[in-house]
């Protein structure tokens, strides 16, 4: 918090900030939950997707799945005897029972006590999944953002798979990486385009590393390969790549091949898995060690995705009357699904022939722009099949299967462009015209999700918060205007198409006789529009919130800083980065044991302190904890935590309360001197939220021994897991 003095920024550490997690294909079927309830949990069983008539169901933090569907793919007898109500599940030498509605199991002839039971459902027999598939010696692992259920078959007991070797081979123009992997059953691979810094990553879940060398490399496709033990049990392979390369994988016995194109087909059906904006429950980021030395070779800036604006692109199209068509890719694999793109009178727009369109859906998405087109019933390859057309709005067309039964056409575009679809001559057309709004950027990744008016003023102050607009609900709630004078802000007039899991469409209106501007959100259902003007960034972010139902509990985590704001400076540290390494490893835990958490920032973005308060107010949180690490004399180290000094809840929980089990916590887990807890009345995040609030300072940053501590991912990880405690007992306790 306190700054003195400031190192020179030189990023001695590096922070690699993946933005999508881990596990097999979490966009192909997560993203289906968009048009139904929040309940769509998906399974894997040894990496396969399970389809069962009746989903699983979480009750008390415990995924309850389908016995049969689940655990005979795995090899498991299922059997039921009526006259008891017990369902047995035999693997092996290994017999289960379980009686429904009964706590008690029987484990080979033993009683085992279960958090929950065993119950019925639609005539299914569902059964608690970890304590099943732990009991069978199986890997379970939950995935809150992904809602996906992954359970796989331990190979020979507890045996991990090994990753060994990585061999580099230069084939022709094409490049051959060869992950030799004892043991090994499933793999996920994905690449992310960052202009800066593209890269491939194969995560090897249930897989330890043994391989220590540096692998040289002389390619035109491949910059550095890197390696580490991701997670405890996640193998990571990295490969820096120019943004040309594209990947086959061949998945061999005990080898998983990665074939490095210049350009061409990419492989495995990974058409936008990570994309799945949830109001209050997708964490986009996964926490990438900050120092893993192995890792980098080179010292990697942090890479920053943001939330600030970026302005439209409202050119008007050039007069040219040519027309272009690009066929698709040749490939046996294509089935029944056709995609051209085609300019006439530089009006660009894609083709699909498909044999149906029916229940047909399409969907922004941002960071980075895309239109997703499902169709349901249409087939195409399950690997991904893409076409570079470098059209002035279009710039790729992605294809492959989303999941069993949809196939999902993807444009990458420029801009926030719009579009337009119509069924035309037995073919779906996708139009793609020029965004219509000028400096406005609509945001749907993770938690955060809204618009940024660039140049707008809708807000004046901060503890005195002045409204320069007036707003109001109209159609069952869903639709919210905002409505205000149009001197305020630079805008056009028009419909934007969102269509994704908030909003239909975002509408700007100008009334000339009033001189006024309206913006027009029509939502899926009722959400708190919080407006809060920035004039140190001169914008103004209209964030979307889903608050908390009565009864609810939500925890608000607030990375201290970002953006402009970098916090305290130290060793060429920043304060804001380890705030959000931190943030966001509390925030994953949070969501995998079911509760409901906001995260301010997943990025490095700026974001005002009232701003962050009055989110939390809206979303009528249950808890604040705003992380942060604090500088002084660098003599001075160790963990406290302020605290807002006589609020508490109507229940009569304090923040100190909440302050004191935060700092038990953290001290009796991290070890650090116990500086004890700190009053503060004036700090504006603990201030101006109306919850029990605290903030940490876990460490400081300027001394020697703390900051070594800070940059090891284990005492991160431990300092989160230290404050998800603190959270589950305060929630307990509320
Ligand atoms: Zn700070």
């Amino acid at each position: 918090m306190r700054k003195i003095g400031s190192v020179l920024l030189s990023s001695a550490i590096s922070l690699a900030m993946v933005s999508t997690s881990f596990s097999a294909d979490p966009g192909l079927t997560s993203e289906k939950t968009v048009h139904n309830t929040q309940e769509n949990i998906n399974i894997k069983v040894n990496g396969v997707s399970v389809k069962s008539d009746v989903s699983p169901v979480i009750k008390d933090n415990r995924t309850l799945v389908p016995a049969r569907a689940v655990f005979e793919q795995l090899g498991a007898k299922i059997t039921w005897d009526e006259k008891n109500r017990q369902v047995g599940v035999t693997l092996g030498e290994d017999k289960i029972l379980l009686t429904i509605n009964n706590k008690k199991a029987s484990v080979n002839n033993k009683n085992v006590e279960m958090d929950v039971p065993a119950q019925i459902l639609n005539n299914r027999t569902l059964v608690p999944l970890r304590f099943v598939g732990e009991q069978l010696n199986m890997n379970v692992s939950w995935n809150a953002a992904q809602k996906l259920v992954t359970v796989d078959n331990k190979k020979n007991g507890n045996e991990m798979a090994k990753l060994d070797n990585i061999v580099y081979t230069p084939e022709g123009k094409n490049d051959k990486v060869t992950l030799h992997i004892t043991n090994y059953s499933d793999y996920n691979i994905f690449k992310i385009d960052d202009p800066n810094k593209n890269r491939i990553v194969v995560d090897l879940p249930n897989t330890s590393m043994t391989i220590k060398n540096k692998i040289n490399i002389k390619s035109a496709q491949i910059k550095a390969i890197r390696y580490s033990q991701f997670e405890e049990k996640v193998a990571r392979v990295v490969l820096d790549v120019n943004d040309k390369a594209q990947y086959k994988v061949e998945k061999l016995p005990d080898k998983l091949v990665l074939n490095i194109l210049g350009t061409g087909i990419s492989g495995r059906g990974d058409v936008d898995r990570d994309e799945t904006p949830t109001v209050g429950a997708t964490p986009k980021f996964t926490p990438t060690p900050l120092q893993t030395p192995t890792l980098t070779p080179t010292n990697t800036p942090v890479p920053t995705t943001t939330y600030t604006p970026t302005p439209s692109v409202t050119e008007k199209p050039s007069g040219s009357a040519e027309s272009t068509e690009t066929p698709p890719p040749d490939s046996e694999d294509i089935g029944g699904l056709d995609v051209k793109f085609s300019i006439e009178n530089s009006k660009e727009k894609v083709i699909i022939d498909a044999e149906s369109y029916q229940g047909y859906n399409i969907t922004r998405f941002t960071e980075p722009d895309r239109i997703a087109v499902d169709i349901p019933n249409a087939k195409t390859s399950k690997d991904q099949q893409t076409v570079n057309v470098n059209g002035k709005y279009i710039k790729k067309i992605r294809y492959a299967m989303f999941d069993d039964k949809t196939a999902r056409v993807v444009l990458d575009v420029t801009g926030q462009v719009q579009f337009k679809s119509d069924i035309e001559d037995g073919k779906l057309v996708v139009r793609v015209d020029p965004p219509v709004f000028r400096n406005i950027k609509y945001s749907n990744m993770g938690d955060r999700v809204g618009l940024t008016i660039s140049g707008a003023t809708l807000t004046e102050g901060g503890e005195n918060l002045k409204k320069l607009y007036s707003g109001s609900y109209g159609e069952n709630n869903t639709v919210y205007t905002i409505t205000f004078p149009s001197g305020q802000a630079n805008l056009d007039t028009g419909i934007m198409y969102i269509d994704d899991k908030y909003l239909k469409t975002i509408e700007i209106k100008k009334d000339s006789s009033q001189n006024t501007t309206s913006i027009v959100f029509s939502a899926n259902e009722k959400f708190v529009y919080q407006v809060f003007s920035r004039s140190n960034l001169n914008d103004t972010a209209i964030t979307i919130l889903k608050p908390a139902v009565p009864g609810e509990k939500l925890v608000v985590i607030d990375p201290g800083h970002g953006g402009s704001e970098p916090g305290a400076e130290s060793f060429g540290t920043v304060e804001k980065t380890f705030n959000l390494d931190i943030s966001i490893r509390l925030d994953k835990l949070l969501k995998q044991a079911g509760i409901r958490s906001y995260i301010i920032r997943e990025e490095d973005a700026y974001i005002g302190l009232y701003e962050r308060a009055y989110i939390a107010n809206d979303l009528n949180a249950t808890l604040f904890l705003s992380i942060h690490n604090n500088a002084f004399h660098s003599r001075e180290k160790g963990t406290e935590t302020l605290y807002y000094p006589n609020r508490s809840n109507s229940k009569g929980f304090t923040s100190k309360r909440f302050a004191q089990l935060i700092q038990d916590n953290l001290v009796g887990s991290l070890h650090t001197k116990n500086r004890g807890l700190v009053e503060r009345p004036n700090l504006v995040v603990l201030k101006a939220t109306k919850m029990p609030a605290a903030l940490a300072e876990v460490a400081f940053m300027t001394n020697k021994d703390d900051f070594a501590l800070l940059q090891s991912e284990s005492f991160r990880q431990k300092t989160a897991e230290a404050l998800y405690k603190s959270i589950v007992q305060s929630l307990s306790e509320i």
